[in-house]
């Protein structure tokens, strides 16, 4: 007889581990026990015949559950003692001694448990919350550790006697499985006026899905927080729901009920359906059909749309009774705020802009925004990584056995643990600029750091002196004794790029709208080197004037006034426009006398230059949301060609904008729109590629990357690519982490433990 410890590690909780540990263990006639640990571990005690041990550790790794995640199994062989007659699933134990194992994401709905929701003679037909050990959310109630009922938001919902009978029963699929509820014992859902007047119904959800179709707003809770749902195919609660939430142009997201009825307005790829599908549902941007027959408010001016499908009960039920393909399903969070979760903040504060609430009573622990996907090529990239993704461990190339922590900047903002050769990231935060969501932050990274057991020796931050984050890191380096390091913005993302593909060195093209540079101007349009030792500027866009600072970034017809400054007929052209501007001609006039300052703030941005070219083509004039200019500049160029083909103006690692900006503005309307659009990205492109290519060949560099928000761009990134593929240069892009500032934090904590390391 043979007796054997072990200490699993991962993401070992939440997912049916131990029912799975029970039932190899069982078939193979062994006896012992398996059990939680407090520190999202698992601990398992077997004895029997050294052959089946052997067979049942083999096992553990070869059939592990599939949204499980081993990363570490510590064995030992201690002396039998015959002391156990069976093998059992015991009270879990709350020491914590082993950092670095997580709990699971949330789980959309499986395919058993929808068949289940449908089936007139299951007993959980119609259940809208229905959920086994394969499935159901776990990050967004999970409150404590070890994953047992109490700690959860499920504690408050007492199992009847069928669904405990279930939850013993080793044959059952909701052994053990922490969310089993049914509608006698599990969270209700209600619908209700915007006052709060409970609305009659015996299908509250189905009544919310016919009311939808007939054009109210309902604010619908999930697992996560509140979605804003609305038709699609009517405009006017489109427009109602834009108005209420200060998004006038934003994309707005939705769900669709199936594949079927996405790929009647958007193109799916078999790639994005396999995205559209998996357990984390993302929402994925798909390209619109050109017959697209959706409200056209919904991505105003975009060539894609946001989509995703049901992954919830609640959310299927949703289409029963109503025509709708698709419903808009936004996040529900006031302007600068995070997720709405509790369901008095709900109505207190969405009153306003709802017709109707559809509200369950389950407490919500983390709140959670969906994630979002877009594939390329067949690459994916991650643009905003929250629901079904955190905080599932990320495969990094970190060295040692520092813990280290990543604040991020500004924008979209996540926090970031890596420890051990795994990136740990917090859901999407979102601009730290209120207080609520500076709030949200410094919880979610405490949550973050009590989940993995993590205590960071370090704090990277960005060099911002006045970004809450920097604030959020002083506090954290005053009260625990965590030495702070400021780390340059670019550098992080490219520091990122590095450690996500494992290199040692890379030339690292990073674009995008504003990061505070090493010399404290504004930097967004970089070429930079960097190896394990740091990092150097090599390259940049050309310096342009940024008249009224912020204002410009808002209004990008003040770029184009401060690029094309020397240009003749720009006053009549910008005057001709001065309606475009908030404060008419007296405003034209101002930016025309301050154009002849000498102490204009400049920048390198890349998101600026593309905003210029996006407004002077009359796509863009105001920026109602973070990107917009640029991502309209990418649709209208989708579709057109490179009819200018200018070759890059390089001087000195600076790249010249001014060329480009030029040629655009003299061809409006002797070409189509849509080729200058094409051909302004084409000359950014390659003059970036050139820069870094020339740079990697000078320094025997392998590999060049583009990293930052303008990573997100489709074209830009494609002749990046084709360049480097050309020079015989690997291309490396970001496939786990967002390019965007929601992979900052990433960078930064593992610049912070390379310098842990020395
Ligand atoms: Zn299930
Ligand atoms: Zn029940």
């Amino acid at each position: 007889m043979t007796r054997a410890r072990l200490i699993v590690k991962g993401i070992v909780q939440g997912v049916g581990f131990r029912p799975f540990v029970y039932r190899i263990a069982t078939a193979n006639k062994l006896v012992g026990f398996v059990r939680n640990l407090g520190d999202a571990g698992v601990e398992v005690v077997v004895e029997g015949t050294p052959d089946s041990v052997s067979r049942f550790i083999s096992e553990l790794e070869t059939d592990r559950p599939p949204t499980s995640l081993i990363h570490q199994v510590d064995t030992t062989y201690p002396t039998e003692t015959g002391e156990f007659q069976e093998f059992q699933i015991i009270k879990s134990n709350e020491s914590r001694v082993h950092a670095g194992s997580v709990i699971p994401p949330d789980i959309a709905i499986c395919d058993n448990c929808l068949r289940e929701l449908r089936d007139r003679r299951d007993r959980r037909y119609d259940y809208f919350f229905i959920t086994c050990t394969d499935c159901g959310p776990r990050y967004t109630i999970i409150d404590a550790l070890p994953y047992d009922r109490p700690r959860t938001t499920m504690k408050d919902f007492e199992m009847c006697e069928r669904c405990l009978g279930e939850y013993k029963d080793p044959n059952n699929r909701r052994f053990h499985a922490q969310t089993v509820a049914c509608a006698e014992c599990g969270p209700s859902v209600t619908l209700a006026t915007r006052d709060g007047k409970r609305v009659d119904s015996m299908e509250p959800i189905r009544e919310a899905g016919r009311l939808l179709e007939r054009g109210y707003i309902v604010a619908i809770k999930g697992n996560g927080g509140f979605h804003l749902a609305s038709s699609t195919l009517l405009t006017e609660p489109v427009v109602r729901l834009r108005k209420t939430k200060f998004r006038l142009q934003k994309p707005l997201a939705v769900m669709a009920r199936d594949l079927k009825a996405a790929r009647s307005f958007a193109e799916v790829t078999p790639v994005e359906e396999k995205l559209m599908t998996s357990y984390v549902r993302p929402i994925v941007l798909l390209r619109k059909r050109s017959d697209f027959d959706l409200s056209d408010q919904i991505a105003p001016g975009l060539h894609n749309i946001g989509v995703m499908l049901p992954y919830t009960g609640l959310h299927s039920m949703l289409f029963d009774e109503a025509s709708e393909r698709a419903l808009v399903m936004t996040s529900a969070n006031p302007p600068d705020e995070p997720i709405i979760k509790d369901n008095e903040e709900a109505f207190a504060r969405l009153k306003d802009v709802v017709d109707y609430f559809l509200v369950h009573n389950r407490k919500i622990s983390q709140r959670c925004d969906d994630s979002v996907i877009r594939s390329l090529d067949g690459t994916t990239t991650i643009l905003r990584r929250s629901r079904g993704y955190a905080p599932a461990p990320i495969p990094v190339a970190a060295p040692g056995n520092a813990c280290t922590l990543g604040v991020g900047g500004q924008l979209n903002v996540t926090s970031c643990v890596v420890y051990q050769g795994r990136a740990y990231m917090t859901q999407h935060i979102g601009d730290v600029e209120t207080l609520q969501t500076y709030q949200f932050q410094k919880e979610a990274t405490r949550h973050l750091l009590k989940l993995t057991g993590c205590v960071p020796d370090a704090v990277g931050r960005d060099l911002h002196p006045l970004f809450s984050t920097t604030k959020f890191a002083d506090e954290l380096a005053q009260e625990s004794g965590m030495r702070i390091l400021p780390v340059q913005h670019h550098y992080a993302h490219v520091a990122g790029l590095m450690a996500e593909h494992n290199v040692d060195e890379i030339v690292g093209i990073c674009c995008d709208g504003y990061g505070y540079g090493d010399d404290g101007s504004a930097w967004g349009g970089e070429i930079i080197f960097a190896d394990q030792s740091g990092h150097k500027r090599v390259g940049h866009l050309e310096e342009q004037p940024m008249i009224g600072a912020d204002l410009a970034t808002k209004y990008p017809l003040r770029m184009v006034a401060g690029i094309l400054r020397d240009h003749k007929g720009i006053t009549d052209w910008l005057l001709q426009r001065e309606d475009r501007f908030p404060h008419g001609r007296e405003e034209v006039n101002m930016i025309l006398k301050q154009l002849r300052s000498s102490r204009l703030p400049w920048t390198t941005s890349c998101g600026r230059v593309l905003d210029a070219i996006s407004a002077i083509l009359g796509l863009c004039y105001e920026r109602t949301y973070e990107g917009e200019p640029a991502m309209k500049l990418e649709s209208a160029a989708s579709g057109g060609k490179d009819v200018l083909n200018l070759e890059p103006v390089l001087k000195a690692g600076v790249i010249d904008t001014n060329v480009i900006v030029r040629e655009v503005f003299a061809d409006v309307g002797r070409m189509t729109t849509s080729d200058l659009a094409y051909s302004a990205q084409s000359y950014i492109a390659r003059s970036l590629g050139e820069s870094a290519i020339t740079t990697a060949r000078e320094l025997g560099v392998k590999s060049v990357g583009f990293t930052g928000g303008v990573a997100c761009n489709e074209s830009i990134t494609r002749t990046l690519k084709t360049a480097a593929d050309k020079a015989g240069l690997r291309f490396l892009a970001h496939e786990t982490v967002p390019p965007g500032d929601g992979g900052l934090s990433f960078g930064q904590a593992v610049v912070a433990a390379r310098t842990s390391q020395s």
